[in-house]
């Protein structure tokens, strides 16, 4: 298996039917992109920039993080790179810094991400003007975290559009046609999604959180860890009802949460009708092997029967099945 899964790592993700996908790569760090090129990778769905303020424990500087996004940037002339804006706090927290990040009874619910950009203006704008400087240099996108509704997308759009205004003055060269899109990733951003659509130019579903805040499991504690299941019908329902909803505003949706490498549920999830995945590069070359081994219109009845279901076990045994028997 090792070796026809490498066979197939520098064939095109195209299913037996003949249905193109699109597989990107998730990355923490600039020196990942030897990885993304290796795996071979349509560009990058997801560089959460958080390493780069982590590493070090600090807020690096506008021009630190213009140096890091443009290197992605160029690395991928031909490719998106998806530049997720920071999401520190929750289950990546900045510890001894207690004077930007307050000590919180419940870190997940609270001051997180784009919470945290839009109170901290400032330390915001710098990593936006970086983004904006770097899509200059290539095929660049930007994307906020845990957004949970229409007027906190406004807000973050509007310091953007400062941003863009004070370059544009001072003549620095960006984008103006950079696509900005949203995480969905919190249950009152899947429910408005037809609300958001309309802002968006695209979505990317963060399932890591997305399964956390629906079933209100923990994504990092052990002891209810047999509880998340990304087979929960709620979890399908939602799935489906964001790729709807983008795709009635002729948006693409991609997911770049950790089902989007895990072979059981990519056919579930391409079904659902999600256009693009993106993971950790080391599980690319077993997610393009099963792309390669199934047919898209095989991926819609699974999901559509998996629909049909009620227990996350049998849903997951369904999607187990079907991976089984093509690989
Ligand atoms: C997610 O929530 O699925 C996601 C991709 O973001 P992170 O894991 O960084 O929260
Ligand atoms: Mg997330």
């Amino acid at each position: 298996f090792e070796q026809r899964m490498f066979d197939a790592s520098k064939l095109p993700a195209v299913t037996l039917d003949g249905a193109a996908v699109i597989l990107r790569a998730n990355i923490e760090k600039v020196d990942e992109v030897k990885l993304v090129r290796e795996n071979s990778a349509s560009g990058v769905g997801l560089f959460r920039t958080e390493f780069l303020y982590l590493s070090d424990n600090r807020v690096p500087s506008e021009e630190e993080q213009y140096a890091a996004y443009k290197a992605v940037a160029e690395a991928f002339p031909d490719e998106p790179v998806v530049i997720r804006t920071l999401d520190l706090g929750g289950d990546k927290p900045m510890t001894g810094n207690p004077d930007l990040f307050p000590e919180e009874s419940n870190p997940f619910l609270g001051f997180r991400a784009i919470r945290f950009c839009l109170e901290h203006k400032e330390i915001f704008k710098d990593q936006l003007r970086a983004i904006l400087r770097a899509s200059a240099h290539g095929k660049v996108q930007l994307m906020y975290p845990m957004i949970s509704g229409s007027e906190e997308l406004a807000r973050a759009n509007a310091v953007l559009e400062e941003c863009r205004a004070e370059l544009k003055k001072d003549g620095v060269a960006f984008d103006a046609k950079m696509a900005v899109g949203a995480m969905i990733e919190i249950p009152s951003a899947a429910v408005t999604a037809d609300i958001l659509a309309k802002e968006c130019d695209f979505f990317s579903i963060g399932t890591n959180d997305l399964i956390q805040y629906l079933l209100a499991i923990d994504r990092v504690n052990d002891r209810i860890a047999h509880l998340y299941e990304p087979t929960h019908p709620a979890v399908l329902r939602t799935i489906k009802q964001i790729v709807d909803e983008a795709h009635r505003q002729k948006i693409k949706v991609s997911v770049c949460g950790e089902m989007a490498g895990d072979p059981v549920y990519v056919p579930l999830l391409l079904g659902l009708g999600v256009d693009e995945l993106s993971m950790t590069p080391p599980l690319l070359p077993a997610v393009k092997y099963l792309v390669r081994a199934m047919k898209m219109s095989e991926a819609k009845k699974l999901a559509k029967d998996a629909l049909e279901l009620t227990s996350p076990k049998e849903i997951y045994a369904l999607a187990d099945k079907f991976c089984r028997e093509r690989v």
